[in-house]
């Protein structure tokens, strides 16, 4: 700071501060910092004539939003001429029509930098089909108006999308292979992890090496998150195996996708291994490890990592791994532990602690302890579905229909709706979406008349459905007749009844798999010998023979 008013004062003093060229430099000198970039804008906007656009650029690249936008309506205020790295500076932080109307009006709309920048604006700022129109109207586009279309979809939470864009850029590109870089690969990645489709998984891995892309590191942890994703653990472990170089974040996600694979045992193996070479575990690498113990069941273990972060390794725990270390013991059934260590805890619970004990209470039956927990989320988030979802099942599941009904009712008072169930298959390349209860599917009528016949038949092999989840206090018959309809069982009965090849089936839920779907599956996986894989909210369930990888611990 001092350097730059030291050259202002010698600019000052010898008379050049007015000189374009001494102020080019100046501006330049002024532009490491956000400080002394503030300070170089306040000197341009009381220059007597404005400098160049050249100047005004360095600056703007520099200076915070509304410092930009000032020097960039000054600009136009002034005449100065906007050039083709004018707008996507200014695009980065803001986007409006007017400034676009102006973009037009000037002619800069044929320019593909300012077109790449006004895809992004708004592609990243939710107008999204502004964003596509843009594009469809580009006369030439390069790797970054592709890269930049795809990785909007991809934040837009448009995973199908983003990979048919990918599609189109390669047929629209013989030469693709000089063109692809890391970022627009990182892209295609992410779409194929939210779609969880293996056979698309196993597609994008072949293309990376087919093309002959570097394998960095980022891109190799992506692959493994990937995979893990995709249901496929072992093919994350074969590429954690075969990269050279792994970072923290590389071990964080196999740990990671171990865990949620129910490979407890194994991932903390894997955390052991990376103590043993050297590298330093960071804050995020002990929530896997802990998610790891607490899917597990291994609750000696959990404390003992826990208690490493801050004597070994002289990490201060944070909220996410109390979170994690309630979790761990409220699964496990030692409720009153739990309880005793979030009243001990030297930070404050939020409610996702609460409600997490909350879960635990409901889980095992402690409805006295449940209720306490329930009165201190409800301080924190009077507002959320869950809890009143999972008390009432609390209720529902010891016969307390009173209780239940209460709740209900001051659900429905707080607008509080349930969210629904779905689940989704990908099938020779077509996706299948069921609804809890809907009727939506064309082959609906077809899929639950076989549902209840296969009900029956896992009957006979032992499964008794269990209704403790459903929140209606309706009728024994119609209550058996909800969760038999729960989106999962559709899934597969769909599988089931339309594709008898061995094949897995393999179902992506947005929901926690509730205890009678789970163990549903689990005779289905043994009666009709297919193996079934769910990835619900929280993580895998891999049923085969009869048994879930999770031992039930969920
Ligand atoms: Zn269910
Ligand atoms: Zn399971």
């Amino acid at each position: 700071m001092i350097r730059v008013y030291k050259l202002h004062a010698t600019l000052i003093k010898t008379g050049q501060h007015q000189n374009p060229h001494f102020l080019r430099s100046f501006f330049l000198t002024c532009s490491d910092y956000p400080a002394t970039a503030r300070y170089a804008a306040a000197v341009l906007l009381h220059l007597p004539t404005p400098p160049d656009p050249f100047s005004y650029n360095t600056i703007i690249k520099h200076v915070s939003p509304t410092g930009a936008i000032s020097l960039f309506s000054h600009m136009h205020r002034n005449s100065v001429p906007f050039d083709h790295y004018t707008f996507p500076l200014i695009l980065k932080h803001h986007h409006h029509h007017l400034l676009h109307s102006l973009i037009f009006k000037l002619g800069f709309d044929t320019n593909i930098f300012v077109q790449n920048a006004l895809i992004h604006a708004y592609g990243s700022r939710g107008s999204l089909d502004v964003a596509v129109k843009l594009f469809g109207e580009m006369r030439r586009r390069d790797i970054v108006s592709w890269s930049t279309l795809i990785s909007c979809l991809v934040n837009n939470n448009l995973p199908a999308e983003a990979l048919s864009v990918f599609q189109q850029m390669q047929m629209g590109h013989p030469d693709i292979r000089n063109l692809l870089d890391r970022a627009i690969m990182l892209s295609v990645i992410s779409a194929v992890s939210s779609l969880g489709v293996i056979e698309l998984g196993i597609w994008v891995h072949s293309f990376i090496v087919r093309m002959r892309i570097v394998m960095t590191v980022p891109l190799g942890t992506a692959l493994i998150n990937m995979y893990s994703r995709c249901g496929s653990i072992a093919r994350s472990v074969r590429v954690f195996d075969e990269m050279p170089v792994r970072n923290v974040v590389t071990w964080t996600a196999m740990i990671n996708g171990l865990a949620v694979h129910g490979r407890s045992r194994e991932a903390l193996k894997v955390f052991d291994e990376m103590k043993e070479s050297g590298l330093k575990p960071d804050g995020a690498l002990f929530i896997g490890v802990l998610v790891a113990c607490s899917h597990g069941g291994l609750v000696e273990d959990g404390w003992q990592v826990f208690e490493s972060m801050r004597d070994e390794f002289g990490i201060e725990p944070m909220l996410e791994h109390y979170g994690c270390m309630v979790d761990l013991l409220g699964r496990a059934g030692l409720i009153l532990e739990a309880f005793d260590f979030v009243e001990e805890m030297p930070l404050k619970p939020n409610s996702v602690i609460w409600r997490t004990l909350l879960g635990a209470c409901v889980n095992h039956n402690h409805l006295a302890l449940a209720e306490k927990a329930r009165e201190r989320v409800i301080e924190l988030d009077p507002h959320h579905d869950g809890d009143y979802v999972l008390l009432s099942n609390a209720y529902g599941g010891v016969g307390n229909w009173g209780g239940k009904a209460g709740l209900r009712n001051s659900m429905r008072q707080n607008r509080i709706v349930k969210k629904p169930g779905l689940s989704f298959i990908h099938i020779d390349q077509v996706v299948h979406e069921f609804i809890s209860g809907d009727h939506v599917h064309p082959q609906w009528e077809e899929i639950t008349k076989f549902l209840a016949s296969i009900i029956d038949t896992v009957k006979l092999g032992g499964y008794t459905p269990n209704t403790s989840s459903v929140l209606h206090d309706i009728q024994v018959e119609e209550k058996e007749h909800c969760v038999g309809y729960h989106s999962e069982k559709l899934a597969v009965a769909f599988v089931l009844l339309y594709h008898r090849d061995r094949r897995t089936i393999r179902v992506i839920k947005n929901l926690r798999i509730c205890y009678d779907c789970h163990d549903f599956m689990k005779h289905i996986s043994g009666i009709f010998d297919r193996d079934i894989i769910i990835r619900d909210q929280n993580r895998f369930h891999h049923f085969s023979k009869g048994s879930c990888s999770c031992q039930d611990f969920w």
